[in-house]
C-alpha cells in the first residue's frame, strides 16, 4: 500500500478499518488500486452514483444501481466511491462493526444523504454515539461558490455571503452539522484539510469541468 498517491485515512477513524483515498488515480484504475490493497477485486461493492440520497445495505459485492452510499457488516466487502470535489464520507461503528461509505456532493449534502446512512446503520444495531466519521478530501469553503438558491439549504455556520447571489459553502461543515444532529459526537468526526480544487494532486470537477478525472475512496473492515 506504500504509494504516494494513496492516502491512508484509517488512523483518522480506527485501526480496525482500512480507509484509503487515491489522490492521483490517473495512474491506476479502481481495480488496480483494489489489488494493491490486497483485496480481491471481486469483493468491490460499487454504488452507481446518481446524486441521489439512497443508501443501501450491501450483503454482497457487486454494482448497486441508483445508489449513492453503501453500508455493510461483511468484512469481505470493499466499499468504494468515485469523487471529484464531492465529499466521500467514511463511517464506522466499532461495537457492531458496521461501516458506511457515502457520496455527498452539493445535492446529496443539501438533501442530507448522510442521515440516511446513519439511520441504516442504526437499523442494523449501531448507536450514533459510537459512530466515527472521516470526511475525505473535497472542495473547500475557500473555493466553493454557489448561488443563493443552493445556499438557502445550508446551515448558517457552514456558509458565508459574498454578495447577493454568491455564497461560499462549507460541505464538510454542513455534513458535520447533519451528523451531530443525529447524535454523532463532534469529537468523533475528523476531516481532511485538502481542498481538491486547489491541490494539483487532486481531480476537481469545478476546476477541470467535464474532462475532470475521478478519485477513489475505499473502506473495509479489517
Ligand atoms: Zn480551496
Amino acid at each position: 500500500m506504500k504509494s504516494e498517491s494513496l492516502l491512508d485515512c484509517s488512523e483518522k477513524i480506527s485501526n480496525d478499518v482500512q480507509a484509503v483515498f487515491s489522490l492521483n488515480p490517473s495512474k491506476y484504475s479502481r481495480s488496480e488500486i483494489a489489488n494493491k490493497l490486497e483485496n480481491n477485486t471481486d469483493n468491490l461493492a460499487i454504488p452507481e452514483q446518481v446524486h441521489s440520497t439512497v443508501v443501501e445495505f450491501a450483503k454482497l459485492p457487486g454494482i448497486y444501481p441508483d445508489v449513492d452510499g453503501l453500508v455493510t457488516t461483511n468484512s469481505n466487502i470493499l466499499l468504494t466511491l468515485k469523487v471529484a470535489d464531492c465529499v466521500p464520507v467514511f463511517l464506522y461503528e466499532p461495537l457492531k462493526r458496521i461501516i458506511g461509505l457515502v457520496h455527498s456532493g452539493w445535492r446529496g449534502t443539501v438533501e442530507n444523504i448522510v442521515s440516511n446512512a446513519i439511520k441504516l446503520m442504526q437499523k442494523n444495531g449501531a448507536e450514533s454515539r459510537d459512530i466515527r466519521c472521516f470526511l475525505g478530501p473535497a472542495i473547500g469553503k475557500c473555493c466553493y461558490e454557489v448561488d443563493r438558491e443552493v445556499s438557502k439549504y445550508i446551515n448558517d455556520e457552514a456558509k458565508e455571503k459574498m454578495d447577493y447571489d454568491k455564497w461560499k459553502v462549507d460541505l464538510h461543515g454542513q455534513i458535520r452539522y447533519q451528523l451531530t444532529e443525529l447524535g454523532v459526537p463532534t469529537n468523533s468526526i475528523r476531516a481532511s484539510n485538502i481542498c481538491t480544487y486547489e491541490s494539483p494532486e487532486c481531480h476537481s470537477y469545478r476546476r477541470d469541468g467535464e474532462n475532470a478525472g475521478r478519485m477513489y475512496a475505499f473502506l473495509s473492515l479489517k
